[in-house]
């Protein structure tokens, strides 16, 4: 629920330098696994399991949407339609046409179910109608995933709607509640159209009604107004991601609730689990919820805190009840956080910062209950156990300064990942500007003595909504290209590439440092040991199916990714295995923001220079 949004005047933070609940998470279990994934950005194999929680989740959310006074039981999915919201996810005006609610008739009396029955049926009928359409969407977010990993043909898909149905009926128990309380004491409130100012996704404008709530009645409360009232705060499924976090006044944390219970007067917080709840994590998720409790009495002045905590299990279904902390617990868990944020995010701290010295495995039974902890390691589990210390990886990565690649005439040189820097700063007129491309010229030309560049730009704001471009780029202009990536094409023609680091300006300040276009090194030499490799396909613009493979390697100094055409890749590509070190030659470099990554072209080479198990190539 977004109570408080990012305040751009005040925010020095910024979005990706938040920490969560999450983050703060991982780095307890393992600083080093905090460092892999949030540092050098390793990235999970995606399994179906993590696609399946979130589509479970987006079908009960749109179930919660959908109202039985205005959806009937079999009605198409899309009977409610998307909620029309700005791109920072504030809502449209009330004015605007798309107001889903707005275009459906409300059903007559009797068409609206009338018993917790009656609404238990329509319920479970719109859980099978929203899931397999959620399901679908997370099956081709899967497809597309270049982590990809498991088999979806796996998915139990009775399993997931089960799960949507277990939720439901824990909304319908406080359905229930609510019907049994006569509405609780929001009731005539909300007969009389009064809207909070973050209402509950249910396709109507977010402004209070100017007469009664559509759908309201006058005699006793009804089931179906029951629904109304009772329903919970949660991210509409349409909002555009990421913009309905609470932020903390300060803004170093932020978090983002599943279900908000406020029909009683008071808050209670939900978190589901579209899970069992008997591993690890689900001592993460006692830890996530205090976080979150922390974060409502914040965002409240500090003069509300929660009325409950609580985990929804859906797979084993049962409802875990957190003890809601104290003021003065509240404030020392910020305090904590606090701490924690200054220590990863305030200045990125170092690998030997972050030692690999996991924390001892927690146990629990379905349903989250503590039990006796597992005899196992975390090291026994992680990804990254072929590459970690912790695991059986080397302490470092030992990596020559050069090395002999089969066929060369001599030692090449190779670079340490952490060194590279594909970023430059160059000084030259505009020669050429042509065609455009939306609000931005299609393709620019500068000149720099006897050299030119194309300037591409793919980025025209910054991530403050700033413009990246802050010059008319007519021919004859002089320009200062400030942090462009500097790469050269197929054709042999310089490129800098335009994304949110870089900026093109009016080159008036002489004393501003430039290079020149031709004292930037094009082509780069790594190796590193192999953290995995990855594959993505997908059909392009003109209908032509494209494929990329790619690889994560890591030195002793750094991480990135080495990606290409998958038939640029010579036959070593195949043989490589999790572990293994390899050598890159002739490589270009691409960037965006602050992610460097290799480009592996026609001219590129990929040797393995030893084995995981030791051998050498
Ligand atoms: S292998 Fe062990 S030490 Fe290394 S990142 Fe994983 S949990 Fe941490």
């Amino acid at each position: 629920m977004p109570v408080h949004r990012a305040d751009a005047q005040h925010d020095v933070v910024g979005p990706y330098n938040r920490l969560s609940a999450s983050q703060a998470n991982t780095y307890l279990a393992c600083p080093r696994l905090w460092f892999f994934e949030k540092v050098y950005r390793f990235k999970m194999p995606q399994i179906p399991v993590l696609f399946i929680g979130r589509a479970v989740e987006e079908a009960l959310c749109r179930v919660l949407r959908d109202s039985p006074s205005l959806v009937s039981a079999s009605a198409p999915s899309n009977a409610l339609g998307p909620s029309p919201f700005l791109e920072d996810g504030q809502p449209e005006e009330e004015t605007h046409p798309a107001w889903p609610a707005r275009n459906l008739m409300p059903l007559f009396p009797h068409e609206r179910p009338s018993s917790r029955a009656e609404l238990s049926e329509w319920a479970r009928a719109r859980c099978a109608m929203h899931l397999p359409p959620a399901l679908e969407r997370m099956k081709e977010a899967w497809e597309k995933d270049e982590r990809r990993a498991g088999d979806w043909a796996e998915v139990d898909e009775a399993m997931c709607l089960e799960m949507v149905v277990n939720g439901v009926h824990f909304h319908l128990d406080e359905v229930e509640r609510c019907f049994e309380k006569g509405g609780g004491p929001l009731l005539s409130a909300w007969r009389c159209g009064d809207r909070p100012l973050h209402p509950a996704p249910d396709g109507y404008p977010f402004p209070s009604f100017a007469e009664n709530h559509p759908l309201a009645t006058d005699a006793g409360i009804t089931w179906a107004e029951a629904w109304e009232v009772a329903r919970p705060w949660f991210v509409d499924p349409d909002a555009p991601g990421f913009t309905m976090n609470a932020i903390h006044p300060e803004h170093w944390f932020q978090g983002e609730y599943d279900l908000v219970y406020r029909w009683d007067g008071t808050a209670r917080i939900v978190d589901i689990k579209a899970s069992l709840g008997a591993n690890d994590r689900s001592g993460d998720y006692v830890e996530q919820m205090r976080d979150y409790a922390m974060l409502w009495y914040v965002t409240h002045e500090r003069k509300e805190s929660v009325a409950g905590l609580e985990i929804w299990y859906l797979k084993h279904p049962s409802i875990k009840s957190v003890p809601v902390p104290s003021n003065e617990e509240l404030e020392l868990i910020e305090g904590e956080l606090e701490g924690l944020w200054k220590r990863l995010r305030q200045q990125t701290p170092s690998l030997e910062d972050c030692p690999p010295s996991p924390r001892p495995v927690r146990g629990f039974s379905a349903g989250g209950v503590p039990a006796t902890a597992p005899d196992e390691v975390r090291c026994e589990r992680c990804d990254w156990r072929a590459v970690c210390p912790g695991g059986s990886g080397p302490e470092q990565p030992s990596i020559p300064s050069s090395y002999q690649l089969p066929g060369a005439s001599s030692l090449t040189p190779l670079e340490p990942i952490g060194s590279l820097d594909p970023r430059v700063t160059v000084r030259g007129e505009v020669f050429s500007v042509r065609g455009r491309h939306g609000q931005r010229p299609a393709i620019v030309h500068i000149k720099q003595d006897t050299y030119d560049a194309q300037i591409q730009i793919v980025a025209t704001e910054d991530s403050e909504g700033q413009s990246t471009v802050e010059v008319e780029l007519e021919r004859g202009v002089p320009l200062l290209v400030r942090n462009a990536v500097f790469s050269v094409n197929w054709k042999g023609e310089i490129v800098l590439k335009i994304d949110p680091m870089a900026r093109v300006e009016h080159d008036t300040d002489p004393s501003e440092e430039s290079s020149s276009l031709f004292d930037k090194q094009a082509k780069h030499n790594i190796a590193g040991m192999v953290v995995y490799t990855y594959e993505k396909s997908g059909i392009g613009k003109t209908g032509k199916r494209w494929s990329r493979k790619g690889m994560m390697i890591m030195d002793a100094t750094g991480a990135t990714k080495v990606e290409g055409w998958a038939d640029d890749w010579n036959h070593q590509y195949d043989l490589v295995q999790e572990g293994d070190t390899v050598a890159l030659a002739n490589l270009g470099l691409d960037a965006w923001a602050s992610d460097v990554r290799g480009d592996y072209t026609r001219q590129s080479t990929l040797h393995i220079m030893e084995r995981v198990n030791g051998s050498t190539a």
